[in-house]
């Protein structure tokens, strides 16, 4: 598929640092970033529809970027758990959307996982992100 300008892999550096390759993607207006797995497979002329459900995850992220104003949402993002979690939610959300589309699976217990993690600041415990994620 073909992919615009503002969506890029990580730059160099960010792939030097270990524990941040084991996120997929990452929406920093006005841009995406994803791992170069992701985007080379998006680039391709069959996309895995895991790609394209990340990216439409963070595509979500960045339509909201865009209507809350991208400093005030990095603001509420980053200090407030309650918010990061309402995000994220709603991009999840959307990634099990399209997912269903292509009648794969939404592994809810991954999710809830990562959302209780270092990769979202302990936002959540990992049993209240299952139940939300249900
Ligand atoms: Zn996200």
């Amino acid at each position: 598929m073909k992919l615009p300008p503002n969506i890029k892999p990580y730059p160099f550096f960010w792939k030097k640092i270990k524990f941040l390759n084991r996120i997929g993607g990452d929406a920093i207006y006005p841009f995406i970033f994803l791992r170069n797995d992701i985007f080379n497979d998006l680039k391709s002329s069959s996309p895995n529809p895991l790609s394209i459900a990340l990216l439409e995850h963070e595509l979500l992220h960045l339509k909201r970027q865009k209507e809350q104003g991208p400093l005030v949402f990095s603001l509420k993002y980053i200090f407030s758990s309650r918010y990061r979690i309402k995000e994220e939610l709603l991009a999840y959300k959307r990634q099990a959307e399209i997912l269903k589309k292509y009648n794969k699976e939404f592994d809810k217990k991954v999710i809830a996982k990562n959302l209780s993690s270092w990769m979202y600041l302990w936002a959540i415990s990992y049993n209240e992100a299952l139940k939300l994620l249900s």
